[in-house]
């Protein structure tokens, strides 16, 4: 290394001026590597038992009893360093550790979607056709069509009995299991096929989903597949046709996380987006002691379909617990929540080299560059999204700097070309500041998705951070 005296005025001053541009996974400590590497283990386990919102939640119970946390009693006063949940309908759920102030001041809050892409089955699915039964699904958030075919799915959810029982389903994720696909042409006879455009090549109805081949066996009746399937699933779960009705039955994809590359830097997965902010938000609160403020996670569920619905961010739930909270506080409200402050703890676009065209270089995250703070989402003249402060930006990467978090700044691809939103807009219009912050993914909403180990290790840094830092 050159001694300061050697270097020239401008790179002295390139060096004081400049963004860093080494700050990366080149400038960590080997330990705090092997603390990333560790983290995700524990990650990877979570993605391969929660891979819907259901599970997801479940999931999050499971951690949180076993770090003390208890159901929370709506009008009860808590104190300093108890610890709570509260879950919306099986599919949301708000966590808190109560902070030496309570809540009279605002809390901090981190708030992730735990639900994904998917294909879920239509209210009436099954059919037989030439002698083939099939799922007709109707597909869950933005999907590119073409990826979820002719490849391993498999069948998660819950149906719901008239008699008010409830049976779970998981099918598929086991070797010993049967999994499901959906057929796909061969390119033999693909010609018309592959001259569409993408958009048309392949159509939500063309996503019909093989359950079976074999008939019943009695040679007067039709539909026998059909019947067949019925019957195994009637000696399995006690359901009959009808049942599909009230049911939430989800495709995913079956294979479970791996790790990704020789270095082994890297998570293949179904569903990071959003399970990759949700279980570092989780966890960052899970290890909060005694927090100044009241901490609170939030982990939600139909943020890819725009946050609607009675589960989603747009629902009252989480402001009823603020206020309940609140009012057991005996403080205003309103004040509570106008004096929180929120990460919204979500994914953005990784950098792709391969499609270099749809970025802007300046303004993209990157694979192991740590966090990513996305100061709004949105699309064209930033439509649809939640622009942060400058002031509420400048607090945030202060406390990321002082801890040092490795952050990178990003927005969601080049100007017009397309976009996109989170739950923040949903956050701020609860009068708080609120921000994007979450980690970087590449092939974002296929069936694998890519993040590096750093990057989620540093989201659990930054939300736990966050969660413990004294404003100034
Ligand atoms: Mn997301
Ligand atoms: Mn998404």
């Amino acid at each position: 290394m050159a001694k300061k005296q050697d270097k020239s005025e401008a790179a002295l001053l390139k060096e004081k001026l400049f963004r860093d541009p080494k700050k990366g996974v080149g400038r960590l400590s080997d330990k705090e590597i092997s603390a990333a590497d560790k983290f995700c283990q524990k990650y990877m386990k979570f993605l391969d038992e929660a891979k819907t919102e259901r599970e997801a939640v479940k999931a999050a119970v499971e951690i949180a009893e076993k770090a003390g946390f208890t159901e929370y009693i709506p009008g009860k006063l808590y104190n300093p360093g108890d610890r709570v949940y509260a879950i919306n309908r099986k599919k949301n759920i708000a966590l808190a550790v109560i902070g030496k102030e309570g809540c009279k001041n605002g809390v901090r809050l981190a708030i992730a979607h735990v639900d994904s892409p998917r294909l879920d089955l239509k209210p009436n699915p099954l059919y037989e056709a030439n002698d083939l039964a099939m799922f007709k699904t109707h597909y869950y958030g933005g999907i590119k069509k073409y990826q979820w075919t002719a490849i391993p799915l498999a069948l998660h959810g819950v149906i719901a009995l008239k008699s008010g029982k409830v049976v779970e389903v998981k099918i598929g994720e086991k070797s010993s299991e049967p999994c499901f696909c959906v057929t796909d042409l061969l390119p033999h006879l693909a010609q018309e096929q592959v001259k569409k455009p993408g958009s048309q090549m392949f159509t939500g109805e063309d996503l019909n989903v093989l359950v079976g081949s074999r008939p019943f066996k009695d040679d007067s009746e039709s539909e026998l597949v059909k019947l067949n399937i019925l019957n195994l699933l009637y000696e399995e779960y006690g359901i009959t046709e009808d049942d599909f009705l009230s049911a939430e039955l989800e495709l995913v994809p079956a294979h479970k996380a791996r790790d990704m590359g020789f270095d082994r830097s890297m998570i293949g997965a179904y569903g990071h987006d959003d399970r990759v902010c949700a279980y570092p938000a989780l966890v960052a609160a899970v290890d909060c002691d005694v927090p100044e403020k009241t901490v609170v996670t939030v982990l939600v569920d139909k943020e890819e379909i725009g946050s609607e619905g009675n589960t989603g961010m747009q629902s009252d739930f989480m402001r009823f617990f603020l206020l309940d909270m609140a009012k057991a506080e005996g403080a205003d409200g309103n004040m509570v929540l106008s004096h929180s402050s929120c990460l919204s703890a979500d994914v953005n676009a990784a950098f792709d080299p391969t499609y270099a065209s749809a970025y802007e270089a300046n303004n993209s995250s990157y694979i192991n560059k740590g966090v990513v703070i996305t100061k709004y989402t949105g699309h064209g003249g930033k439509y649809d999204t939640s622009d942060a402060t400058a002031e509420y930006m400048a607090q945030i990467r202060a406390i990321l700097d002082e801890n040092k978090v490795l952050w990178q700044s990003g927005e969601l691809g080049k100007v017009d070309g397309g976009g996109g939103g989170t739950i923040a807009k949903y956050v701020a219009n609860l009068n708080m500041d609120v921000v994007d912050l979450g980690v970087p993914v590449l092939s974002m909403h296929a069936p694998l998705e890519v993040v590096s180990k750093i990057d989620v290790y540093m989201a659990y840094r930054a939300f736990f951070t966050f969660f413990n830092t004294k404003e100034k």
